[in-house]
């Protein structure tokens, strides 16, 4: 681990990504290959490979104990020392004793992850971490949190890494790259590498793959700039989910790769009729039923008209995101929740079908095939599932008990003016949409990447102006300043807190707020600082919910700061009936 941890510091220690790729490939050379496979996942910043979607489940306040009573320091030295280095593994680094005989191996350090993954409760869970970071030198130690932590913090992408692998062992990016893609593990492809063996990488159905990212646009000029031929979707509100379904079973992912099939019932039913193995991308959405099903099929070389408006309109429409949210992080979901939120499944890609993998295809093409596989006939699945509208929805239950679960082809429409595409962002807002995808026809699915061949347009709710209370301070290159803001709205004369947001001011802002804050702290918490109230804010946000998280009972999605309101006392900032008012309006 030694050598694992001079090597980052290395890397650390350049910007030019030739350097940094260089080191690595020389380091996991010099391994054994069991080394060279342990060391490449701990290098992308992971204690294990994603597929296998093992954590350590030891929160940072945890750690910062650990190191703390380890470092036989006060809280004021940790805190110190934090606000000089910026993150925990650092600090770790910084202040650890070190004693002779230590130090550990990477297999080592890999043996005592797996046991902390695998211990329950946190009493023994901080028992091995203890043991771990006090058999590791402080240099160990620092790159042990910081793996722990998620985030190495030395500049080393994960497609980095990728180029490492493939010049230490003489292969092509391209070929690692894909290999890790499908595998969902760097360490393995790093075997598969140094035996001359990536071609045998397969997929592994039932375990995620990444999901394709969309870049935002700011107008309906810019929506049509990147490419020729756009394909143009609903920006759906709900959760992002990747189906994989093959032999009648069937499991659901969301974005963060965790499995969330047992949220959703009444979609594995649905899916397991597919004819044929697959892997979807799509949305989860709260879902209101039309009265009575129409035959629609809305496909991707229709323009966009009346016609095929109407046409998505009849699929039904999408409810708010608060509804959704009821039913998620749920492991048992009641019949009365099933009736009263049924949800739909709005696939609008697909990435495996039958034993194809798609990802190399055009969009052109996947969308074709997405078509003729709902299209198909159902196979005949032990659930009631029959197949409605040429495919396009597929119901698990009948009608009259209203707990069908639709899974529904995403209607595709074409615009090629901006004229055309704003008459679909007005009608997909009419449906209660967040706004528009605009995809190129003919890009190929990058699993996790965000590019110019997948846009969203969507606009702003109204903004709130709220007042900070407290500040911690940022990571990256955000080390050593106050840059996440913990801000409030007025309830009477009491400010309750409704969000927290860290980014938006510019780096001149930010460090005249951080000198502002640490001369107006009420109360230092080391983590935290409770300020005084003074500071007002504008915050934009994708949606508010209602959440138990914050005081005022709301919490806002994806909020950001638009810019500081000097121009207004904190007395100015909004209510929380403002807060109401805003909620209530999105739905
Ligand atoms: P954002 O979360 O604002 O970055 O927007 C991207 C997200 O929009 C995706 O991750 C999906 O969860 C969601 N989304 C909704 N509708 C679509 C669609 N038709 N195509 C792709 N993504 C969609």
């Amino acid at each position: 681990m030694e050598r694992f941890a001079t090597t980052c510091e290395a890397i650390a220690a350049t910007t030019k990504k030739l350097l940094k790729t260089g080191l690595v490939a020389e380091y996991l050379r010099s391994r054994t290959v069991d080394e060279a496979a342990v060391s490449a996942v701990f290098l992308s910043g992971r204690p294990f490979p994603v597929w296998e979607e093992t954590t350590l489940q030891v929160g940072g306040r945890s750690l910062w104990g650990i190191v703390a009573e380890l470092a036989g320091k006060e809280q004021g030295d940790l805190t110190a020392s934090y606000r000089r280095l910026g993150d925990l593994g650092a600090v770790a680094g910084d202040l650890l004793p070190q004693h002779p005989g230590q130090g550990l191996g990477v297999l080592e350090v890999d043996a005592f992850f797996r046991q902390v993954a695998g211990a329950r409760g946190a009493s023994p869970k901080t028992e091995i971490v203890c043991e771990l970071l006090s058999r590791s030198t402080p240099l160990e130690a620092k790159y042990i949190v910081k793996i722990m932590t998620g985030d190495l913090r030395i500049g080393l992408k994960e497609s980095l890494v990728e180029e490492a692998i493939a010049k230490a062992y003489g292969s092509t990016p391209a070929e690692v790259q894909r290999s890790n893609m499908l595998l969902g593990d760097i360490g393995k492809t790093v075997r598969l590498a140094a035996g001359g063996r990536l071609s045998e990488a397969r997929m592994r159905l039932f375990h995620p793959l990444g999901f394709m990212l969309a870049s935002p646009v700011e107008s309906t000029e810019e929506g049509l700039s990147y490419f020729s031929e756009a394909a143009v979707e609903d920006k759906y509100d709900g959760i992002r989910a990747q189906a994989h379904v093959a032999d009648g079973e069937v499991r659901i992912f969301s974005r963060t790769r965790d499995e969330i099939t047992e949220s959703f019932p009444e979609l594995p039913p649905a899916l397991a009729g597919l004819p044929h193995d697959a892997i979807l991308d799509g949305e989860i959405v709260a879902w209101e039923y039309p009265a009575r099903l129409e035959a629609a099929q809305v496909v991707v070389d229709e323009p966009a008209s009346e016609e095929g408006e109407a046409k998505a309109d009849n699929l039904g429409r999408a409810r708010p995101f608060s509804v959704l949210q009821q039913r998620l992080g749920r492991k048992k979901v009641s019949e009365k929740m099933l009736r009263e939120n049924p949800v739909a499944y709005l696939v609008f890609d697909v990435l495996y079908a039958d034993g194809e993998l798609m990802f190399e295809r055009s969009l052109r093409e996947r969308a074709r095939a997405l078509d003729s596989l709902l299209a198909a006939p159902r196979k005949d699945t032990h659930h009631r599932g029959h197949s409605v509208a040429q495919g396009n929805l597929a119901f698990d239950a009948d009608e009259e008990a209203q707990t069908d679960a639709a899974i529904i082809r995403a209607p595709v429409f074409r615009a090629t003016s901006p004229e055309e595409l704003e008459q679909l962002f007005v009608a997909a807002r009419a449906r209660g949409n967040e706004g528009l995808m605009i995809k190129d026809l003919e890009s190929a699915y990058s699993p996790g990447k965000r590019g110019k061949s997948w846009l969203k347009m969507k606009r702003e709710l109204a903004t709130l102006d709220v007042v900070v209370t407290a500040v911690e301070y940022g990571h990256g290159k955000r080390i050593g300043v106050l840059s996440d803001y913990t801000f409030a709205v007025w309830d009477g004369d009491r400010l309750v807190n409704i969000g927290k947001a860290y980014s938006g001011l510019t780096d001149a802002e930010i460090a005249e707020m951080t000198k502002w804050f640490l001369e107006h702290t009420i109360e230092d918490q080391g983590f935290l600082r409770v300020v005084e109230p003074k500071v007002v804010l504008e915050v934009a946000f994708n949606n508010m919910m209602r959440s138990e998280r914050h005081e005022s009972g709301y919490a806002l999605r994806f909020p950001r700061i638009v810019r500081l309101r000097t121009d207004k006392s904190p007395e100015e900032a909004d209510t929380i009936e403002r807060a109401k008012e805003i909620y209530e309006q999105q739905d």
